[in-house]
């Protein structure tokens, strides 16, 4: 039996429970339809938090319950994960390349490891946990992931992180060769995003 999920309705307050001005970026324009007023971690001088879960489910909900309660905020925990890798990076995606001096960098060491390690196997995903909280800390969370490929050597100059040396399946170009718009609506964030304006946003 499916209970009614609260909802969110056009010029309510959301808070993006984050810094990353990539993700900001995002979830601005795929929610832009919903006429929401969007506010992010730093216009409330709230830092990062700890991440400290297990899971990107685990780690997107601790990101959620660092806005303080009266408000409706949203959060994302995603990540790159290797298939021949473990499925690593994962959860410590961006922890791997700030502790390897940047995307460059890490990539390299990642496609070393696919060769090394992985045994030249080259599949990967993107996958994302969103959480949504509502006050009374009622939270929810949906996931999303996107199949795909590791190129070598990385291509163009869209996106962030480790956009440049990822195909999606069925594609030729990067997700840093996409032209940007298309990308934030085929990547793993969108299609949690989906799941969650299905069951959480009023369109008027
Ligand atoms: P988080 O802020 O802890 O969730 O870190 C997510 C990290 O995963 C980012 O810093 C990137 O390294 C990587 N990542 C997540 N989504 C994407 C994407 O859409 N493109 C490229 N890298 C991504």
């Amino acid at each position: 039996m499916q209970l009614n999920k609260p909802k969110l309705n056009s010029g309510d307050t959301l808070i993006l429970a984050s810094h990353n001005k990539g993700k900001i970026e995002e979830f601005k324009t795929l929610l832009k339809p919903f006429s929401l007023k969007i506010l992010t971690s730093s216009d409330l001088n709230i830092n990062d938090v700890e991440e400290t879960g297990k899971s990107f489910k685990e780690n997107s909900i601790l990101k959620v319950k660092s806005i303080p309660n009266e408000y409706v905020a949203l959060s994302d925990d995603s990540g790159l994960c290797v298939t021949s890798l473990n499925n690593q990076p994962g959860i410590y995606s961006a922890r791997f390349s700030h502790q390897n001096g940047g995307w460059q960098n890490s990539m390299k060491i990642i496609y070393e490891k696919i060769i090394n390690e992985g045994g030249g196997r080259f599949e990967a995903k993107f996958f994302c946990s969103l959480s949504i909280k509502f006050p009374n800390d009622l939270i929810y969370s949906y996931n999303g992931e996107v199949f795909g490929n590791i190129v070598w050597p990385p291509r163009g100059e869209n996106g962030f992180g480790y956009d440049p040396f990822f195909i999606p399946q069925g594609g030729e170009k990067t997700f840093g060769e996409l032209e940007h718009q298309k990308k934030i609506r085929i990547d793993h964030r969108s299609v949690a995003l989906k799941k969650l304006i299905k069951s959480h946003l009023n369109d008027s």
